[in-house]
């Protein structure tokens, strides 16, 4: 094991020595459930879902746990503002989150624990935070103890006094420290409470995490994962809260750049013309993937249409050559075929360094782009075998990118049903265009051609025949 990985902790790239040897735990902060997701949110998804695979392919077991913030402020703000209940905006956001990781095939987590559903877990925590006196109650809220904590701000590499106030307007006058943060907040009217030792209320955002990262994964665990917009306060809070009751916590933490639009950091409004379900009625879910999860995952990405169709058109480019390749040799039937995740030994030594290089994904789909090159040159050279070999290599290393177009989600047993019943009946049109070029019929011929195009197919001739494929 070579991989190496930036650790926001330390800055600097480190070798990943998982916890218990064979294994690693990652916890990765998911939605909070308020809107429904834009790519800047589930780029976020796309990312880990690389690191998932590529900790998997390497040989580890991996628990990969991501949470539903399904309570907080925002929820109870929307829910008001679309005079709807909290829990039914919460429902009907999670499922378009749901809807949005897996239509973009990223590998659903082991456990998606939900807020609400740990209410317990949280109360431990903040009974263990107020005995060892890093925690207050005050006004019906608990804060923690900004004081208390003497690395309070290195996570994110700031100095204490010069980090802004915690966002809970609420507390202003209760707290002791502008810096102090809610765990806690008691009940006011019209929102939903728990009944705690210190008395009825609901959960501060931040608190959620460390006790659902600590249940699921154990006291220490290896990685942290998150958008960089989350790294203060949101996992500055859960490090503070989560060492100073004496917890191990995060040995890494891992955050991935944002989408800019304009050069904004994309939110709510700015965002809606690209929420991940509108996005995928023009653009192929396969090809946004490729699009989100081709940078390093530290970049940001700025939006554009371009950018996107020209990460299409490369995508295309691959996925061309690996299905010409699979009809020459033949297997076009062994589309259902998931391959699952190849053994990093198996893969390209190039495409292996890459992404053992803190998941340097750039570099490994330059690899993939070699081989297609050679595997292109293979075809039109009539080397069936070579291009046989590189197809297959690149399938493997598309898989651990999650992007094999020959493999699920991407190629459906449903699609593929349906895609011998038009390869029979393509090829009877095509018969009939071939009779009618040998009788010298070429309207005839260019007839049926341009009646299959406005089918939506589109007929290429080559050297060995004619071959079609679904116009875009
Ligand atoms: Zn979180």
């Amino acid at each position: 094991m070579t991989l190496r990985l930036h650790d926001t902790a330390t800055r600097t790239v480190r070798d990943f020595l998982p916890l218990t040897p064979g294994k690693a735990g990652l916890y990765l902060c998911g939605a909070t459930v308020q809107a429904p997701p834009h790519i800047g949110h589930i780029r976020s998804g796309v990312s880990f879902d690389i690191c998932v695979r590529w900790l998997r392919a390497s040989g580890l077991e991996v628990t990969f746990c991501r949470n539903v913030t399904d309570i907080d402020d925002k929820i109870l703000r929307a829910a008001s503002a679309e005079g709807d209940q909290w829990w039914a905006v919460a429902e009907r956001n999670q499922r378009a989150f749901t809807r949005a990781y897996d239509v973009l095939g990223c590998l659903p987590p082991d456990v998606e624990p939900r807020a609400t559903g740990h209410v317990p877990e949280m109360i431990m925590l903040i009974r263990r935070l107020i005995e060892s006196g890093h925690a207050y109650g005050a006004g019906g809220d608990v804060y923690f103890d900004v004081s208390s904590y003497p690395r309070y701000g290195a996570l994110s590499g700031q100095r204490p006094e010069q980090m802004r106030a915690a966002d809970d307007i609420e507390g202003e006058g209760a707290k002791r420290d502008p810096r102090d943060f809610a765990l806690w907040k008691g009940r006011k009217s019209g929102e939903p409470s728990w009944e705690t030792p210190w008395g009825p209320g609901r959960p501060g955002w931040h608190l959620e995490c460390s006790a659902m990262a600590t249940k699921y994964l154990g006291a220490t665990f290896d990685i942290h994962g998150g958008g960089l917009d989350l790294l203060f306060p949101h996992h500055e809070n859960e490090v503070a809260q989560s060492r100073a009751a004496g917890d191990g916590f995060a040995r890494y933490w891992l955050h991935n750049g944002l989408v800019r639009l304009g050069g904004e950091k994309m939110s709510k409004s700015l965002g809606n013309s690209l929420l991940v379900d509108a996005m995928v009625t023009q653009v192929r879910p396969v090809e946004l993937r490729y699009y989100l999860g081709q940078p390093h995952y530290r970049s940001d990405i700025e939006y554009s249409p371009e950018a996107l169709a020209e990460a299409a058109a490369a995508y295309r480019r691959i996925e061309g050559f690996v299905v010409r390749a699979s009809e020459a040799a033949g297997t076009v039937t062994g589309r259902t075929a998931a391959p699952g995740l190849p053994p990093a030994s198996s893969l390209p030594a190039a495409f292996v360094a890459a992404l053992d290089d803190d998941l340097a994904v750039p570099q490994a789909l330059a690899v993939v782009h070699e081989a297609v090159t050679e595997g292109n040159t293979a075809l039109a050279a009539g080397d069936q075998a070579g291009a046989v070999k590189q197809a297959e290599s690149v399938r493997a290393m598309l898989a651990v990118l999650g992007l094999d177009p020959l493999a699920a989600p991407w190629a459906t047993a449903g699609d593929s049903g349906l895609r011998d019943v038009v390869e029979a009946l393509v090829s009877v049109a095509l018969d009939q265009r071939q009779a009618a070029r040998a009788r010298e019929d070429y309207t005839a011929a260019d007839a049926i051609r341009d009646q299959l195009h406005a089918a939506g197919i589109v007929v290429e001739d080559t050297p060995a025949g004619p071959r079609w494929e679904l116009a875009r």
